[in-house]
């Protein structure tokens, strides 16, 4: 998707500014019809066309993502098709074909100090992994600008299933063993690829979004109610429990979650189920 209106000028061919937020890595986005020959070597950049008009937001990023391309295309003496993207993971991609660098840089870059420009170029132009080493420490400084997680929608996280509505159970669960006193979101997982594993989660919850997912594997007639009862009690007390320690000793269920998670009614019931039943669940 471009972000600029096509012909907004004839520089604008050569880059294309893109918001797209899910980018694969190596981007096969077509990026520009008519490859401009190359600027010359060592040659200071233009300055950007001036605007008549105040430069919107939009257009002044336009102008920065142009003239980068261009100090680019002057460093590497080839034409460099420069799409800017708001990427969460990838911030540098790039693919190298025919007489073109076709690049993929995080709006971060668009400012980036003439050192860090040049480790762009040596990175992605000239195939110097070195050069990495400078990006890495550039992005970290830059943390804040990558967008956060967008928190998945309400209707990403459904409750009801074919055989279970996970809300009913969490309220029944909520005001039996909590008092009411636990404030979460509660849904089905997605269903995984099919393939052979070796071990299945059977519901996770995320401390940040309070939201709790169950492993669709459970929403089946042969799946006993208290057993996903006992899976969604399980991760309601991650709520009242967080994980203790820090780094690599984290310990994400602490002494006092156990002895909780042991007052379950049909705790042995619901640890033997799991134990006779673990191949069906895994076949999914
Ligand atoms: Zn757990």
């Amino acid at each position: 998707m471009s972000l600029f209106p096509r012909g907004l000028s004839a520089a604008s061919r050569a880059s294309e500014v893109s918001s797209e937020p899910r980018a694969p890595q190596m981007s096969t986005q077509p990026v520009s019809e008519q490859p401009r020959p190359p600027p010359p070597r060592h040659r200071v950049p233009e300055e950007a066309p001036r605007m008549l008009h105040a430069p919107t937001p939009r257009e002044e990023m336009w102008t920065r993502a142009e003239s980068l391309a261009w100090r680019l295309s002057a460093e590497l003496g080839m034409p460099v098709r420069l799409a800017v993207t708001d990427n969460r993971s990838t911030m540098v991609s790039f693919r190298r074909g025919g007489n073109a660098l076709q690049l993929r840089l995080h709006h971060m870059f668009l400012d980036a100090p003439e050192p860090v420009v040049r480790a762009v170029a040596d990175y992605a132009g000239r195939g110097h992994r070195t050069a990495g080493v400078l990006l890495d420490e550039y992005i970290r400084g830059q943390q804040p600008r990558i967008r956060q997680v967008r928190r998945e929608t309400d209707a990403d996280l459904n409750p009801r299933g074919r055989c279970f509505d996970l809300l009913a159970l969490y309220n029944n669960v909520n005001t039996t063993f909590f008092e009411d006193l636990i404030q979460a979101r509660i849904g089905w997982g997605r269903m995984p690829p099919r393939r052979r594993r070796k071990s299945i989660r059977l519901g996770v919850y995320d401390h940040q979004t309070r939201e709790i997912r169950i492993h669709p594997a459970l929403d089946r007639p042969e799946v006993p109610a208290f057993f996903v009862e006992f899976i969604v009690f399980h991760e309601m007390l991650h709520q009242l429990f967080p994980s203790t320690g820090r780094g690599g000793r984290r310990v994400h269920h602490p002494r006092a979650f156990r002895e909780r998670e042991r007052t379950y009614p049909h705790y042995a019931a619901a640890l033997r189920w799991e134990r006779e039943n673990l191949g069906v669940l895994l076949r999914g």
